[in-house]
């Protein structure tokens, strides 16, 4: 029996299908060469935006077309979760429409797993090797925070982490199958491992400052023992506090991914969000005090309801300030269930494009300027393809490449010099 596992959206759902991989493998399925091949066909959705349910959608109906006779086609992911019924009744050429873990394993028609797992287990399953040198470990399912924008914490719940025993046990395993970079993500990272405390499961073992500092610093520091690179993604900024900032500095990827949303201090109060813009540029000056070649991510939000010119214009002011290394910008999308949704002043969608374009704009501009000012430095580049390498600045299918000679082995870690830049991607040869 072969299985063929289609994954739309963010890196947390390609963990959620990797594991969905890896226990059909115990199951005894073996992976197909493509849909049109395989027995069992698996849509992972996203239902993050509008714009990202429609490609699910759109995805599911092509699988539908895809699949040969016979073959089941099993719709699982956010969308799932969130609209289980309505999809069912308005796809009626999907064999089984399930939420992740518990009900998927229970309910598949192909008998997965005699004992059922719920789906916080789901993230403690094995996973099969890699085939790239780095990979995302999802450290913890759901979210604390009840952000306005944001529908995940309804439909995917309250943070639940993992132990660090059983992170560890997957760093191990992913780290002997040769990855050499481990990418951390969770919805909101920096709170990894306080529902534990507060739940009276911080066994030493499980979170190891029992001095009441903040887990993730320990748990940064074990797996930076294990593996050449540990690079977290999604830190809320209340959550980078000084023990972190010194813990990522010291781990040697000087990587800072902020979720800020936005910088105006009226818009980040109406999102019910912590910060404003001065805040973000003290910390962001405090690190590069600390470490000028320290690179920063964020994402943005453009149209959030009631967004004025003048937070736009603070925005603007605040991107040409912080000179951020990597920025993605997105427009607010209404959803269900969420405390924007019921907000008026609501900006129309024009208009939030059009501020896109103007902050992308002045973005792109400032990332080819840092591009550039890295022609003629040295790097250390982990070899992911042929032909293609990062340094710490670039993380993994998020930001820019460095093209280097096809001839480097892929998983090494080699000097290179960058000898020119393009956009956002740059070129290096070997030193
Ligand atoms: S922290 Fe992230 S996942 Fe949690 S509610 Fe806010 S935006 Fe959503």
């Amino acid at each position: 029996m072969q299985y063929w596992i289609e994954t739309l959206g963010c890196p947390k759902n390609h963990v959620d299908s990797d594991k969905l991989a890896g226990l059909l493998e115990s199951q005894g399925y073996a992976a197909a060469t493509s849909a049109e091949a395989a027995d069992l066909v698996v849509a992972n959705t996203c239902a993050f935006i509008e714009a990202a349910r429609e490609e699910s959608i759109e995805t599911v109906l092509e699988l539908a077309e895809r699949k040969q006779d016979g073959a089941r086609l099993v719709v699982t992911g956010c969308m799932a979760e969130r609209y289980g019924e309505e999809l069912a009744n308005a796809l009626p050429e999907v064999d089984l429409v399930a939420g992740f873990g518990e009900s998927l394993i229970q309910s598949t028609p192909v008998s997965l797993r005699s004992r059922p797992v719920s789906s916080f287990d789901l993230l403690n399953l094995p996973r099969p090797v890699t085939s790239t040198p780095w990979a995302y470990v999802k450290i913890a399912e759901g979210c604390d925070r009840r952000c306005g924008f944001c529908a995940i914490p309804t439909f995917r719940g309250d943070q639940r982490s993992r132990s660090t025993e059983e992170i560890l046990l997957e760093a191990r395993s992913l780290v002997g199958g040769g990855v050499r970079e481990l990418v951390l993500i969770a919805q909101d990272l920096a709170s990894w491992g306080h529902d534990r405390r507060r739940a009276g499961r911080g066994e030493a073992v499980e979170v190891l400052d029992e001095g009441g500092t903040q887990p993730l610093i320990e748990l940064t520091k074990t797996l930076s023992r294990e593996v050449d690179r540990v690079r977290l993604l999604y830190l809320y900024p209340s959550g980078l506090t000084e023990g972190l900032i010194e813990t990522i500095l010291e781990s040697g990827v000087p990587y800072f991914d902020l979720s800020l949303q936005h910088a105006s201090r009226p818009m980040l109060r109406a999102m019910r969000r912590w910060g404003d813009g001065a805040r973000f540029l003290e910390r962001i000056a405090t690190i590069r005090q600390a470490e000028p070649d320290a690179t920063f991510r964020s994402s943005f939000i453009l149209g959030y309801p009631g967004e004025t010119e003048d937070d736009q214009r603070e925005l603007l002011n605040f991107l040409e300030e912080a000179q951020l290394d990597w920025a993605g910008f997105f427009t607010f999308s209404s959803e269900e269930g969420t405390f924007a949704n019921d907000l008026g002043e609501q900006v129309p969608h024009e208009l939030a494009l059009e501020r896109m374009r103007e902050v992308s704009e002045l973005q792109d501009a400032i990332t080819a300027r840092r591009r550039d000012a890295l022609v003629g430095s040295r790097q250390e580049l982990l070899i992911d393809s042929p032909g293609v390498g990062r340094s710490v600045r670039e993380c993994p299918e998020i930001d820019g490449i460095v093209m280097v000679d096809s001839s480097l082995a892929v998983g090494t870690l080699v000097d290179c010099e960058i000898v020119a830049s393009h956009g956002t991607d740059l070129e290096a040869v070997r030193v």
